[in-house]
């Protein structure tokens, strides 16, 4: 099918039932994936010898005894191994010959560039790694990451790895309260934060955020600060210059010899509960999977430049900016502000200048393009794409034509691949391969070592085309290994439904094994492929002293997927006005940061609950959409 023919006709025909969109041929022919089938069998009848064999492309420094044991539900991969993720990423491409690769290529909003090789970013992680050391940190201890997306946040999250520290990444968007519950859970001694970051053209002060989220915390006794801005900020008495503290270390820091199962990093997400979900991923399990996707779903290439449009805040940014590059040896861009600032062509200009070649994105952001229009993305040389990928949350068909039409030529030379995971799998589970068709709609098929189904309450499998729950039935080596500090919020994940793992989410699976994945079961709102715990949010107001209750809803949005809808209970002698309204929206983002500022506040006189008094968020989101209310035999009189 030509480009140029009439777009609107063209995207009827794409987005006609049954429509399947085809990857270039010589992408699927050149696929380190070829057989699909074949490998998915292998993976799911000798789970144990297909993940061993990945792992044997990697370096050990003690090969394991065991590959798998289940304690479910706990359960460990790579029983007795050694091993270090960092000296797969940094020591072993040195070795390989890539000691003056381009690992990363960073820029920001102004144009600011920085390149680095992997020889350089070895002896930078090394200095940072021996950093730590002379504040004390130890293997085992948690070390806070509050940076923006910088190369120092990524050397930072390596310094850690390297030494054996746990390194818990809060995402920069994230406000006081957020950051200050993160920080206490994970009991850390150390933050590294920078002054300020740079979004749209604004400066954001993270200092005033780092003081009074630490503020009365006694576990934190030195604070590492990145000074960008000028004059350079004036440092307080607990307070360390990254530069000063990393220029005067020396480059030789080997790594710690880890177990397998040793934990790398705490990356908190938003679960049912107000209180932060830490899950825990290990250095041995983690690497084997990241390394499997990066070289075998993105398909990564010694001469592929990787742009990756997440951050570090995020379990994508962690896995797809931080190691899996690394271990596959890729050349990674990546961009600290807003991917439509100064100009909404600037993610284009980027992939025109740097040849970029395989992208990851979220739908939020197509959407965003495609409201642009496509005569913008068509003014740039876009041909150097192979493969756009896309994940976080559901891609709508005609985002994923779009794409498909306008961003890879019309399969000409590029394909996009949606890929359906969680922070708790740590890499995709269910995914599109250039080896068989895209359908829109659907993210795609079971990945390889991943034994999903769509289930009832009760556990019992459901059929083709009836959704469902979306359970994964054994754990592969990149699945969390535990809840941080409360085993019990582990294991209630693999009990809600019995014997699987409850994913959180509802899907649905086509006769041909494509899933659809619909949207959350529980109390978690996805906005802008982010996810917030409607208790977060709720927690966030009822902190304002004008708030008694609070319930929030998410609402279909045009580009964020979601938005967040508030109704609140006001205290006696206080009145709803669109200034209150303002009040609180602003009090929610000093709270929790940004992201989850309610789109709406609205002030009923009381909530729908249930006898036992539960709000029953169910019926607020049917009245707010006019849609089906259901059984509410259960709503209080
Ligand atoms: P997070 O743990 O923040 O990465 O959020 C994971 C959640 O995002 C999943 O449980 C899904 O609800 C949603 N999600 C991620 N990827 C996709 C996708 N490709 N399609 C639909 N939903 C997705």
């Amino acid at each position: 099918m030509s480009t140029r023919a009439a777009p609107g006709k063209e995207i009827e025909q794409l987005l006609g039932a049954g429509t399947e969109l085809h990857a270039p041929v010589p992408l699927s022919e050149q696929a380190r994936l070829k057989n699909y089938a074949e490998e998915y069998r292998r993976s799911v009848e000798d789970p144990e010898g297909f993940w061993a064999g990945v792992a044997q492309e990697l370096e050990w420094f003690q090969v394991w005894k065991e590959v798998f044991e289940w304690r479910y539900p706990t359960f460990e991969w790579f029983q007795g191994a050694k091993c270090n993720i960092v000296h797969n990423c940094l020591d072993r491409q040195l070795t390989a010959g890539r000691k003056n690769k381009v690992a990363y290529i960073w820029t920001t909003e102004d144009g600011t560039e920085r390149q680095i090789t992997y020889g350089q970013l070895l002896d930078f992680v090394s200095r940072t790694a021996n950093g730590l050391r002379s504040l004390g940190v130890k293997q085992g201890d948690r070390v806070i990451i509050y940076m923006p997306l910088t190369l120092e946040g990524v050397v930072s999250m390596l310094a850690c790895a390297r030494i054996g520290a746990i390194h818990s990444v809060v995402y920069a968007g994230f406000s006081v309260q957020a950051l200050r519950s993160r920080i206490a859970d994970a009991q850390a001694r150390v933050i590294l934060t920078a002054d300020v970051c740079y979004r749209r053209g604004a400066r954001v002060g993270l200092r005033s955020i780092v003081q009074e989220a630490i503020s009365g915390l006694e576990t934190i006794d030195k604070v590492v600060v990145l000074r960008r801005a000028q004059p350079p900020l004036e440092l307080g008495l607990h307070e360390i210059d990254f530069y000063e503290l990393v220029r005067k270390q020396s480059t030789d820091c080997p790594p710690a010899v880890m177990d397998a199962e040793d934990p790398l990093y705490i990356l908190y997400t938003s679960g049912t509960t107000g209180k932060p979900k830490g899950v825990v991923h290990v250095h041995g399990g983690y690497m084997v999977g990241v390394y499997y996707h990066m070289t075998r779903f993105w398909d990564i290439r010694d001469d592929d430049v990787f742009f990756c449009m997440s951050d570090i805040g995020w379990v994508v940014g962690h896995s797809y900016i931080a190691y899996g590059p690394l271990l596959a040896g890729a050349t990674t861009l990546f961009r600290e502000g807003a991917i439509d600032f100064p100009h909404p062509a600037i993610a284009w200009e980027l992939v025109e200048r740097y040849r970029a070649s395989v992208i990851f994105t979220a739908p939020t952001a197509v959407r965003m393009f495609m409201r642009h229009g496509e005569d913008l993305p068509r003014r740039y040389d876009l041909r150097s794409i192979r493969l756009l990928t896309c994940a976080g949350e559901p891609l709508n068909p005609e985002a994923m034509v779009w794409a498909y039409r306008v961003l890879c030529g019309n399969g000409q030379w590029g394909f996009v691949a949606d890929n359906w995971w969680q922070t708790e799998t740590g890499g995709p589970c269910i995914g599109t391969l250039p080896v068989f068709a895209a359908r829109p709609g659907k993210a795609g098929k079971l990945l390889p070592g991943v034994s999903a189904e769509i289930v009832d309450a009760q556990g019992n499998k459901l059929p083709p085309n009836k959704g469902g729950l979306l359970v994964l039935r054994r754990p592969f080596p990149h699945m969390f290994r535990t809840v941080y500090g409360d085993p019990e919020r582990y294991a209630e994940d693999w009990s809600k439904v019995p014997n699987t793992y409850f994913t959180g989410d509802v899907a649905i699976r086509d006769e041909d094994g494509y899933f659809t994945v619909v949207g959350r079961a529980d109390d978690v709102l996805n906005v802008a492929g982010h996810r917030i715990g409607t208790a977060d949010v709720e927690g966030a107001l009822i902190s304002h002293p004008a708030v008694s209750e609070a319930a929030v809803i998410g609402r279909p949005d045009a580009i964020k997927g979601e938005n967040i809808k508030a109704f609140v209970i006001l205290r006696v002698g206080h009145t709803g006005s669109p200034e209150l309204e303002a009040r609180l929206k602003d009090h929610v983002r000093h709270v929790l940061g940004p992201i989850a500022v309610p789109a709406e506040i609205s002030f009923p006189d009381k909530l729908p609950k249930t006898r036992s008094g539960k709000i029953m968020r169910r019926l607020l989101r049917a009245l707010e959409m006019d849609t089906e209310i259901g059984d509410v035999s259960t709503l209080e009189e």
